[in-house]
């Protein structure tokens, strides 16, 4: 049993729409979306945030932004944005390591 909502996601203990899965990450759809493709790939290891995942598993940093790109290109989209919000004053309310995949719309910079 573990209080981190995206560890409980991984685990399916609570639903979400996944859209890719592999071995090392899990993507699904953010339940408060910020533009018509909003989705959140995540490790199914728990780690606070990007950079504890770059130490504790290099690779699967990669293959964060490899399924990030495949869903932009399922999702017939060619722009996108990914963020890494990284500890609370830039944003990050759920401290389990994950990047926002942004498309289908224009997106303005600098973000606020
Ligand atoms: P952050 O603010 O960068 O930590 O992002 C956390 C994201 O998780 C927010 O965009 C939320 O809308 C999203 N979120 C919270 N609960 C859920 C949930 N049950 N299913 C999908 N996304 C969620």
């Amino acid at each position: 049993m573990t209080d981190c909502l995206f560890c409980r996601i991984v685990s399916g203990e609570i639903p979400s729409e996944r859209v890719a899965e592999t071995d090392a990450v899990v993507a699904f759809r953010d339940v408060d979306p910020k533009a018509p493709l909003h989705v959140l790939v995540v490790p199914r290891i728990h780690v606070a945030d990007v950079g504890e995942l770059a130490d504790a598993e290099p690779a699967t940093v990669t293959e964060l932004v490899q399924v990030a790109r495949q869903v932009v290109a399922d999702s017939g989209q060619e722009s996108y944005r990914l963020v890494f919000n990284t500890g609370e004053e830039a944003g990050q309310t759920v401290f389990h390591a994950h990047v926002h995949v942004l498309a289908g719309r224009p997106l303005s910079w600098p973000p606020g």
